[in-house]
């Protein structure tokens, strides 16, 4: 790439500019149009200035340009199983059961293949960050034995550093953390991780706060992130996003706690419904909604579901709550579709919560917001580099939403260190 390019009638949603002033370009529904400028590899915004000799100019038609995306919450041990599970289809229950008996063939070259296809899907994208959970069991912890697939995947983020960014939860079942010394060295391996976040599946366990208080602790001592998966349900008796946001209002050391599903959140009506939204915003808890496995096993009857299950992403946005939306399950026993691509994921919850154009804000769910969430600066189009950006063939943001072709302005290469 020259020193400056220009490209020429570019589209920018407008939510994802960080200083509009300072950017330039002419507002046309929710975007900014203008002749975008790079001058050494770097956004410079689009106000006209001379071009230089040398200066190379592109000319779009009406191609909008996105910051790379963020991919919030995947499961790249568990992907693309469906082929060969034995039972599809059913609850949540059902699902768990499925897989748990799928992880007999989970060997190194099994998950290596898999999660490699599930890496090149999200490369193909346009994702640059993407935070994948990883089964534990409380086996692994009580013999103090690192999973196949968290070493499997540790490898892969090497390889993939400079293409796709991988961090890593250590998803364990909740109980797991009733065994504290177990639980403490669980805790030092994830910290030890570039790119670790201790997580939890947190549902109707007897001692939910006791053992929600133990991995607040551990994190806190370890330095890590919290990413738990929370209320995957509908039931009255579901209460942990709750405890969750009561514990972090006495908790604040200083990092992003994240927690998928929500689902319960929905079955929620009236004055419960302001309670537990508030208590959200005041806890400052972020939230992420996914729509494709939530649609799959939440609401589950013998004929058409009734309830949705994805979480109240238009509430919890009015309140300035923290959102992202991601892939979640991709070709497994929760979700037997589906795709790497938090474009998708954001088209099918715009269509299950009702996300109403312009569509700019809510594309902040796959890029600036969601980066946030994950511990990363958020990377907005004026501040980006030539090679954090995308160009979709999209006259407008309902276009990129619905899935309009995309690809990178600049491939990103492969570190020579991987
Ligand atoms: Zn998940």
């Amino acid at each position: 790439m020259s020193q400056h390019v220009v490209l020429r009638n570019a589209a920018v949603p407008r939510a994802l500019v960080a200083d509009a002033a300072g950017f330039g370009g002419t507002p046309r529904d929710d975007c900014l149009v203008g002749d975008l400028q790079l001058v050494a590899g770097q956004v410079a915004g689009m106000h006209p200035r001379p071009l230089p000799p040398g200066a190379e100019e592109r000319f779009l038609r009406g191609q909008i340009v996105l910051p790379r995306l963020t991919e919030v919450h995947c499961h790249l041990d568990k992907c693309h199983t469906v082929a060969r599970l034995a039972q599809v289809g059913g609850d949540l229950q059902a699902a768990i059961a499925a897989q748990h008996a799928d992880k007999a063939r989970w060997s190194q070259p099994d998950i290596l293949r898999r999660a490699t296809r599930g890496l090149a899907e999200l490369q193909r994208a346009g994702v640059a960050l993407a935070r994948t959970h990883v089964d534990w069991e409380p086996d692994d912890v009580a013999q103090r034995r690192v999973p196949v697939a968290w070493t499997v995947l540790e490898r892969l983020a090497h390889e993939w550093a400079g293409r796709v960014t991988l961090q890593r939860v250590a998803l364990l079942p909740l109980e797991a953390f009733g065994d504290r010394d177990g639980a403490a060295w669980l805790a030092r391996q994830v910290a030890a991780s570039a790119g670790g976040v201790l997580g939890a599946f947190i549902f109707d366990q007897p001692h939910r706060r006791e053992l929600l208080k133990t991995a607040f602790e551990l994190a806190t001592e370890v330095g890590v992130m919290l990413d738990f998966h929370v209320d995957e349900g509908l039931a009255d008796t579901l209460d942990g996003l709750t405890t969750v946001c009561e514990l972090a209002l006495d908790w604040d050391n200083g990092q992003q706690i994240v927690c998928g599903h929500a689902c319960r959140l929905a079955a929620l009506d009236g004055a419960a419904a302001t309670r537990a939204l508030d208590l959200v915003r005041d806890a400052g808890v972020a939230i992420v909604a996914l729509p494709t496995t939530n649609l799959y096993l939440q609401g589950r009857t013998d004929g058409t579901p009734q309830q949705r299950g994805i979480t109240r992403l238009r509430e919890l946005a009015e309140r300035g709550v923290p959102l992202a939306v991601g892939s979640d399950n991709v070709c497994d026993a929760f979700c037997p579709i589906g795709a790497h691509d938090p474009l998708a994921a954001l088209a099918t919850a715009a269509l299950a919560a009702h996300l109403d154009p312009p569509y700019d804000r809510w594309l902040r769910l796959v890029t600036t917001d969601a980066r946030r969430m994950l511990g990363a600066t958020p990377m907005y189009v004026d501040r980006a580099a030539a090679g954090d950006l995308l160009l979709v063939e999209a006259m407008h943001t309902a276009e990129v939403v619905a899935g309009a072709p995309r690809r990178p302005l600049e491939e990103r290469r492969r570190q020579s260190a991987g």
